[in-house]
């Protein structure tokens, strides 16, 4: 049994993991019943106002529904207990589009818990659409980042405090998963807006953190599992999960870099053929990991990256995950749900807004003035190795954003992966759509014969 099941009538095949779930009807469906023909919800590419509609209604019965979910006042009861019976109250407890708009994140949703005395702490819940994590996942994922938020504190990273947490499936005093945390101060980092002085400041404080993370190695590569304890379990992502009998099967965790990478790439390859991913570019999607599994196999450098000592990576590094003050000062890090464990080399190569991004979208694999910028703050404050990990990061840039990647993005997926071929090489890619081409009709010609391939161009000829 697949992670969902298609809701269109009685069809019971796989739904499509991410496209296939429609947050207007709240179904999730097959790469069939996804198709207009099945399937009218508007759609923001070809009905824009039609969608924009849409969207706000549902968003409304969403969260309005989540916000049912639970008693108010069992929250200002708990966080009142939590601080010795200071008095609070909530916002965003009853629907506000204009609230909802700053406190909704892609998977959460965010309460203001006041307190008399002008403290604010927020309460994180879980939200519930058809783009949800299964239940069992969700909890997961929620003890996970409890975990990482109290490890990374403890070791001296700004992030915020926890102070309670529940899960559904275990006793809760609000009968739903949730995380109360500090609320931090501080915007969210806009880089692009950030003068020359602010980024100098930025990058010395963002160093400073980098290295502290780089003192807390892990033996294996995973996610943190269990609140208060730092073992390292499986991984929780989505697009690594799958179901086996009605239970979770995850992967991991690995004791070597190459046996995760080929584990989230044989994961991918499955999905492919179920046609759980990528059902419009399957025979593409295809190629690139089962060309990038034989790579990784193979290719003598990686293996280097298999040394265990791993380190925490905040996965999700456009940069708004970052808190500062008017001067560029760094007030915190936040949204931890998805980190995990990796490779030194992909733990520290650059955040992704470092990077110069029309050059990298173009197939360029040189260093922006950034990423340079901050290989030298790193090199100044004695962390040579670090600094070469920053140098040496755009082959793991290329690496993340092409297993499990935007394949389906038909625009600027050639390029990227172009890029990675070049960067596997060591170069720029001079003409990436033709590199695509060239490299798409050698690897059709290499994996011809394997049988989930031929089903797929059998379904979905290129
Ligand atoms: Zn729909
Ligand atoms: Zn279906």
């Amino acid at each position: 049994m697949p992670l969902h099941v298609c809701d269109f009538a009685s069809c019971r095949q796989p739904s499509v993991r991410k496209d296939g779930a429609c947050r207007l009807c709240e179904r999730r469906l097959c790469a069939i019943h996804n198709d207009a023909s099945y399937h009218d919800c508007p759609s923001r590419e070809t009905d824009e106002s039609r969608w924009n509609c849409a969207s706000d209604k549902a968003l409304q019965q969403e969260i309005s529904s989540l916000l049912s979910s639970f008693q108010p006042d069992a929250l200002q009861a708990r966080a009142s207990e939590l601080r010795g019976g200071i008095p609070c109250t909530l916002e965003g407890a009853t629907y506000d589009s204009a609230y909802v708009r700053l406190a909704l994140g892609g998977m959460n949703y965010h309460l203001n818990i006041r307190f008399q005395d002008d403290v604010y702490w927020i309460c994180r819940l879980r939200r519930q659409n058809a783009s949800s994590s299964p239940p069992q996942l969700q909890e997961r994922i929620v003890l996970s980042e409890v975990a990482t938020l109290q490890y990374l504190a403890s070791a001296g990273i700004p992030v915020p405090i926890v102070y309670d947490y529940a899960v559904a499936s275990r006793p809760s005093p609000l009968g739903v998963s949730y995380i109360i945390m500090e609320r931090l101060s501080g915007e969210e980092l806009d880089w692009y807006s950030l003068g020359e002085q602010r980024r100098r400041r930025f990058l010395s404080q963002f160093a400073d953190i980098v290295i502290k993370l780089r003192r807390h190695p892990f033996p294996l590569i995973g996610c943190l599992a269990n609140p208060g304890d730092p073992s390292v379990g499986p991984l929780l992502a989505d697009n690594t999960a799958d179901a086996v009998d009605g239970e979770l099967d995850l992967v991991g965790p690995f004791s070597s870099w190459t046996k995760y990478q080929i584990a989230i790439i044989d994961r991918q390859l499955d999905l492919i053929s179920h046609r759980e991913a990528y059902p419009r570019d399957s025979v593409e999607a295809y190629l690139v990991h089962r060309y990038l599994r034989d790579y990784i196999a193979t290719y003598s450098p990686f293996q280097d990256l298999d040394r265990p000592a791993f380190f925490l990576r905040h996965m999700d590094d456009k940069g708004d995950h970052i808190l500062i003050d008017d001067d560029g000062n760094i007030t915190g890090i936040i949204d931890w749900e998805w980190a995990q464990t990796t490779c030194e080399a992909q733990a520290f190569c650059a955040p992704f807004f470092l990077l110069d991004i029309v050059s990298y979208y173009d197939g360029s694999n040189e260093l922006s003035e950034y990423e340079e910028v901050f290989a030298e703050v790193l090199e100044e404050k004695g962390s040579h190795d670090l600094a070469a990990h920053v140098r040496n990061g755009r082959l793991q840039h290329r690496l993340l954003h092409c297993i499990a990647g935007d394949i389906d993005d038909r625009v600027w997926f050639p390029n990227l992966f172009a890029g990675l071929l070049a960067a596997l090489q060591g170069r720029n890619a001079e003409d990436p759509k033709k590199m695509w081409l060239e490299w798409k009709a050698s690897a059709l010609d290499k994996y011809q014969h394997e049988e989930r391939l031929r089903n797929l161009i059998r379904s979905h000829p290129v």
